[in-house]
Order: structure tokens, then C-alpha cells, then sequence
């Protein structure tokens, strides 16, 4: 291998490693290649190898030695004890001022622990999130670097070059330091998590409840996606109900399996928002509705031994609008609760988060990409920040004018026994921000009397302890 030519090297030559040192080949960057196993490179090479200017290696100290500085490596393989074994590895090879960047989906912890480390070391360690799966990473990701602002100087403009792009604005910018960047990302996972199953409840209640089969919902969802729900997974809704098995004739959608995988972000961002005390209820349901959906054996018995007294309820003559209508509302729930937890989150680790800008490269290249985007961003970029998305004049507006549907429809899947629980918890969450006073008063009281935890008085300050009349 040349030495000192390449701009960055790639290890880990999978799918997402091999599609993203593509994408920087063909934006004109010298790509040295490494995977553990030779073959991975080769292969790449041979396929793509006319795309751009690259450099082949065998061994991590040869990529090290193909690079300018200061270094810039990119780390892909497989997330968890991988990552480390090859940060150990590259440590002793590197030098000061030199960048590991890891691109996969690391917990932010992890990175938080590894950038420490490294900066010990007086080496910058970068956590990124990288959205948009396989394709997102050829042809333009949503990008989240976390680490020094320094290692965003020098990496940052290769970073943005290769991002999706939205009006001419790349989908990339630093998000803070340490494990912010993977953080981000992991939060934008738990709001695809909720963006789908209100989506799937939407269906479920067009289906169970108004009987309008996938054909046709195809196109109610391909008509949504023309208005305000319209982004990439409205989109692609209609596409799946739209589909006719081959072998069957069915709907597809009839011939798939009623249980859900998981991958492990969603559960992450809830395991996160519980340690940060977050209500982020909208994406728990989700990731426990998965959970629920995949207990199959239960589910068997479920259906043989539980009572359902369903109500035939009369659905309205706007039924399909008042979905749609409680679909946007619970879909704004979840961006809500989302951003929340970032706020959360930026108090906990000293993050300067920038919510208009994460808002911003939220808008392409990753799953939740959505014009609603566009809202928040401005909604975050006005000189007074709302203390919540809802409260931002024009969503408090827009919830209001949605909130009879949802009612509506909340009080309708309840009647028809339709499982709504984000939909449904939701409007709680929505209700409780806004009620004057809560049962929390009462959890309070019984605290005290139980475990003499005390209580505040509203008409006077300090804390209190009642003598309730078991007390001895
Ligand atoms: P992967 O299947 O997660 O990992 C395979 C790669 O890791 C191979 O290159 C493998 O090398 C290497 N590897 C595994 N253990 C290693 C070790 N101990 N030392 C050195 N190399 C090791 O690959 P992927 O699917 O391309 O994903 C890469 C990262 O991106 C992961 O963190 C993944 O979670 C994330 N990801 C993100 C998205 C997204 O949408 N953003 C989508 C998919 C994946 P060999 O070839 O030698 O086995």
C-alpha cells in the first residue's frame, strides 16, 4: 500500500462499512480498505473497485501507515467487544492528534467509556451515529458525530460531503461531545420504534374497526402521505398494504407472521429514558408491544380463555379522518417525548444539544424522515425555545385542532377492544401535561403514611411529615 495517500481508511468491509467507503470513494476521497478476513476487501474491490481511488490492506498496522495525517480510521465491524478489540489494536499504531471514528451502533455509554480512554491517550475517539441502513450508507446517511469539537474540524467536512442532503443542507452536524453523537441516534431508533406502531394502529383500526381491507387502505395511506403525516414511512405503508403475494394471491401483509423483531435500540432508549427519569411512554409501549406480539404461546391461549364484551359502537361518519387525525397527534407525541429525552440527556452529560439542527438532519437519509421535521426545526430555531415540542405555538395549535378525533378514536378502540397502547398513552401523557392537578398527591400522602417518605404542602415551604394514626 502507498504510504500516507489516503484520506481515511475503512475497517470492517460489511454491508454497512463496504457501502459507506463506497459512498466516500465516489465523493472523491482516497479509501484505504481493511477487514479482519482478506476476503471482504477483495470482494469489494472486485465489484466497486472502478468506483473511486482505493487503497488496499491486509493488516491494520499497513492501513495506519496508508494514511495522511492527521489519521483518520473508520471503525465498522460488529458493535460491543469487536469495537473494543480493534480500538485496541489501532491505540498502539496511532499517534497524537490522530481520529478512530466508530460508525456502528455502539451504546453511548460504551462511547463515552472509549472516548475517555482515548483521550487519555491524546487520541480523538468519535462516536457517529450513522442512519439509513444499507442504502442510506451509499447514497447519502443521516449523520450524528459525537467526540471533541476539535475532531469535528477535521472530519466534519468529509462527514457532511458524504451525507444525505435536504434544500441543499447536508444531514450531518456535530452533535456534542463524547457519546452524544450515538445517543442522537439511538433516540431517533426509539422514535422509529413509535412511528411504526402508530402506524399499525392506525391500520389495525381500519381494518378491525371500519373493515377496510389493505388494498384499499394502500391508498388512504398513499393519499396521507400527500399532507401533513407525509414522510418516508407513511410511504412505505402504502407500499406493503399495496402488495400481493405471489404464491396466495393474499395481501402480503395476511401471509406475514403477527410478531415483531426488535434489534435492540428501542429497548436501549427505554432502558435510558427510565435511567433519566424521561416519560418516554410512547416509545415503551412500542418496544413492549413488540415484546407482547412475540409471545406467541400466550397469545394462543389468550384468544381461547379471555372474556372480550366488546360494544358495537357506531364509528362516525369520519372515521378513516379521525384515524389519520389521531395518528398525527400521537405521532407528535412521540417526537415530543423523544426531544424530551434529549433535553433530559443534555442536562445529565453537559450537552450543548442543538435541537433545531438535530431536528434538521433528521430530515433525509434516516428512517423518520418526515415533512413534519421541517416544523420542529423551526420550531427550535426560534428565539424562544419551547420548554416542550407541544408548547411551540404552532403544535399547541395543531393538537388542538386534531384532539376531538383522538378522543374519538381512543374511546372507539377501547369500546371494540382494538389494543391501541400508544395511541392511548399518549393522550394520557398529553392529558397529564395539562391538568391542573395530578393523582401524584395521593402516591404522596401514601408514601408518607407507609414508608414516612414526607411530602411538600402547597401553601408553605419546606418538607412535611404527618403522625397518621397508626404511627406509634
Ligand atoms: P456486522 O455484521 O455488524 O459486523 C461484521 C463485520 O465486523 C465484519 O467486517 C467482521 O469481520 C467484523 N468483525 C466482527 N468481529 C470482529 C472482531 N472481533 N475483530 C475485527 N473485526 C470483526 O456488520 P454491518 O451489518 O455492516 O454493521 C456494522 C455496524 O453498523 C454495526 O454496529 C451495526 O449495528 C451497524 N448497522 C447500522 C445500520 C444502520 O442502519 N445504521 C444498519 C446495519 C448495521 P469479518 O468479515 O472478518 O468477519
Amino acid at each position: 500500500a502507498q504510504t500516507g495517500t489516503a484520506q481515511i481508511g475503512v475497517t470492517g468491509l460489511a454491508v454497512m462499512g463496504a457501502n459507506l467507503a463506497r459512498n466516500l470513494a465516489r465523493n472523491g476521497y482516497t479509501v484505504a480498505l481493511h477487514n479482519r478476513s482478506v476476503e471482504k476487501t477483495d470482494a469489494l474491490l472486485e465489484a466497486h473497485g472502478s468506483e473511486g481511488v482505493f487503497v488496499r490492506t491486509e493488516t491494520l498496522a499497513e492501513l495506519v501507515d496508508s494514511l495522511e495525517k492527521p489519521r483518520r480510521v473508520l471503525i465498522m465491524v460488529k458493535a460491543g467487544g469487536p469495537v473494543d478489540s480493534v480500538i485496541d489494536s489501532l491505540v498502539p499504531l496511532m499517534e497524537e492528534g490522530d481520529i478512530i471514528i466508530d460508525g456502528g451502533n455502539s451504546h453511548y455509554l460504551d462511547t463515552r467509556r472509549r472516548e475517555a480512554a482515548l483521550a487519555e491517550k491524546g487520541l480523538h475517539f468519535v462516536g457517529v451515529g450513522v442512519s439509513g441502513g444499507e442504502e442510506g450508507a451509499l447514497l447519502g446517511p443521516s449523520i450524528m458525530p459525537g467526540g471533541s469539537k476539535e475532531s469535528y474540524d477535521a472530519l466534519g467536512p468529509l462527514l457532511e460531503k458524504i451525507s444525505a442532503k435536504v434544500d441543499g443542507q447536508p444531514c450531518c452536524a456535530w452533535i456534542g461531545t463524547d457519546g452524544a453523537g450515538h445517543f442522537v441516534k439511538m433516540v431517533h431508533n426509539g422514535i422509529e420504534y413509535a412511528d411504526m406502531q402508530v402506524i399499525g394502529e392506525a391500520y389495525d383500526l381500519l381494518r378491525s374497526g371500519a373493515g377496510i381491507e389493505p388494498a384499499e387502505q394502500a391508498e388512504i395511506f398513499g393519499k396521507w402521505n400527500e399532507g401533513q403525516l407525509a414522510s418516508f414511512l407513511i410511504e412505505i405503508t402504502a407500499e406493503v398494504l399495496g402488495h400481493v403475494d405471489a404464491k396466495t394471491g393474499k395481501p402480503l401483509v395476511d401471509v406475514i407472521v403477527d410478531s415483531a423483531g426488535q434489534k435492540g435500540t428501542g429497548r436501549w432508549t427505554v432502558q435510558s429514558a427510565l435511567d433519566l427519569g424521561s416519560p418516554t411512554s410512547a416509545i415503551a409501549e412500542s418496544v413492549f408491544a413488540r415484546g407482547l406480539s412475540s409471545q406467541r404461546d400466550q397469545r394462543a391461549i389468550g384468544q381461547e380463555v379471555l372474556a372480550g364484551h366488546e360494544v358495537a359502537v357506531d364509528l362516525g361518519e369520519n372515521f378513516v379522518e379521525d384515524v389519520r387525525q389521531a395518528l398525527y397527534a400521537s405521532k407528535l407525541i412521540s417526537y415530543a417525548q423523544g426531544i424530551d429525552m434529549l433535553t433530559s440527556a443534555a442536562t445529565e452529560y453537559n450537552w450543548d444539544l442543538k435541537l433545531d439542527e438535530i431536528a434538521s438532519l433528521w430530515r433525509g437519509g434516516c428512517i423518520i424522515r418526515a415533512e413534519l421535521l421541517k416544523d420542529i426545526t423551526k420550531a427550535y430555531a426560534a428565539e424562544e425555545k419551547p420548554a416542550n415540542l407541544l408548547f411551540a405555538p404552532a403544535f399547541a395549535a395543531e393538537i388542538a385542532e386534531v384532539l376531538p378525533a383522538w378522543r374519538r378514536v381512543v374511546a372507539t378502540a377501547v369500546q371494540l377492544g382494538i389494543p391501541v397502547p400508544v395511541f392511548s398513552s399518549s393522550l394520557a401523557y398529553y392529558d397529564g401535561l395539562r391538568r391542573k392537578r395530578l393523582p401524584a398527591a395521593l402516591t404522596q400522602g401514601l408514601r408518607d403514611l407507609f414508608g414516612a417518605h414526607t411530602y411538600n404542602r402547597v401553601d408553605e415551604e419546606g418538607t412535611f411529615h404527618t403522625q397518621w394514626s397508626g404511627d406509634k
